[in-house]
């Protein structure tokens, strides 16, 4: 059995899994709060700590354990193995040392990435991706997130941050983004965005039935109680869902005539909309892509759920083993 563990930092969250990598399982995984205001040296220390607990559950010794790989969500330089801004977490971690930090507490080799290329590798590897050369990640929630695998490799570019595919711009006078720029696909097809779009339409007055399902409690619109509207019926969410589609649909045409992938996996909390999100999706492409066969595209939502991360990192982790080994 080849065991690593994969480990996701999240801002409100710390995950870990011990995964078997040849079976592509993960065997047990706890998590922990994240406690971002006590700042990077703790939280470091809460996520070994973290690692040795899922290691000593399981009956395994820190032995048994070929490498660690740690996602983190945002900005990493991976040529250095440091943090150079992470969104929304305390403080933003500025130039902490992330992967030398963990390694000489572990006394394990540690390999780090950004999030949303970790759920890319791990749906390539172990579910949605599986048996394809080439794909695109979507990972939709408070932010988008993305990763790109090009003849079967995960695509890194300049420091590795290659994979910003929130950040498409969509729009060329759209709202300002968090990242800076103007009119981005995070700033219109996040959850956030989503949840107003839902909120704007009972604050309207419009014949819906989100602000029912609710008890017309604004804070609690969500993308999840748009979903469940749409699936009453409610013509009005459906339209919601069209328009989140159709965003995300010219982002993906965009990535669809710059890579021409057999297969895009969208995964995240908003992928729980299935069917609603991805038919407009498709339809958009249709009407977009002219120069490259799109039925032959596939559009699909990931099989792994919240374990897309953890086995992403465990793969990493060995890749990046198998990298060092060949020098
Ligand atoms: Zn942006």
């Amino acid at each position: 059995m080849d065991l690593f563990v994969g480990c996701d930092l999240g801002g409100t969250n710390i995950k870990a899994g011990l995964v078997d990598i040849s079976a592509g399982q993960v065997l047990l995984s706890r998590s922990t709060p994240t406690l971002a205001q006590e700042g990077p040296e703790a939280v470091m220390g809460r996520i070994a700590d973290l690692i040795r607990k899922v290691i000593a559950e399981n009956g395994a010794s820190m032995e048994d354990i070929q490498g660690v790989g740690v996602s983190a969500p945002g900005l990493l330089d991976l040529e250095k193995g440091i943090v150079l801004f992470l969104t929304n977490l305390h403080g933003h971690w500025p130039n902490v040392p992330l992967q030398s930090h963990l390694s000489s507490e572990l006394d394990l080799p540690v390999a780090i990435l950004n999030d949303a290329r970790a759920i890319t590798l791990g749906e390539y590897t172990f579910g949605a991706g599986r048996g394809a050369t080439n794909m695109a990640c979507l990972a939709i929630g408070t932010g988008i997130g993305g990763g790109v695998i090009v003849d079967g490799q995960l695509v890194l570019g300049l420091r590795g941050q290659a994979g910003e595919l929130g950040h498409l711009t969509i729009d060329l006078n759209g709202p300002r983004c968090g990242c800076g720029n103007k009119g981005c696909m995070e700033a219109f097809a996040a959850a956030p965005a989503i949840a107003t779009m839902g909120v704007k339409v009972v604050q309207r007055g419009q014949a819906t039935l989100i602000g029912e399902l609710v008890d017309y409690d604004l804070n609690k619109i969500t993308p999840e109680v748009i979903a469940e509207a749409a699936r009453k019926g409610d013509e009005i969410a459906r339209e919601i869902w069209k328009d989140t589609g159709s965003y995300i649909g010219t982002g993906i045409a965009n990535l669809i005539v710059t890579l021409a992938p057999e297969r895009i996996v969208i995964s995240g909390g908003v992928a729980a909309a299935g069917d609603l999100l991805l038919d407009p999706i498709r339809r958009t492409i249709k009407e977009r892509v002219f120069l490259i066969p799109v039925e032959e595209i596939q559009i699909l939502t990931g099989e792994l759920g919240n374990d897309a991360g953890v086995l992403g990192m465990a793969q990493w982790a060995q890749l990046q083993l198998q990298a060092a080994s060949r020098g």
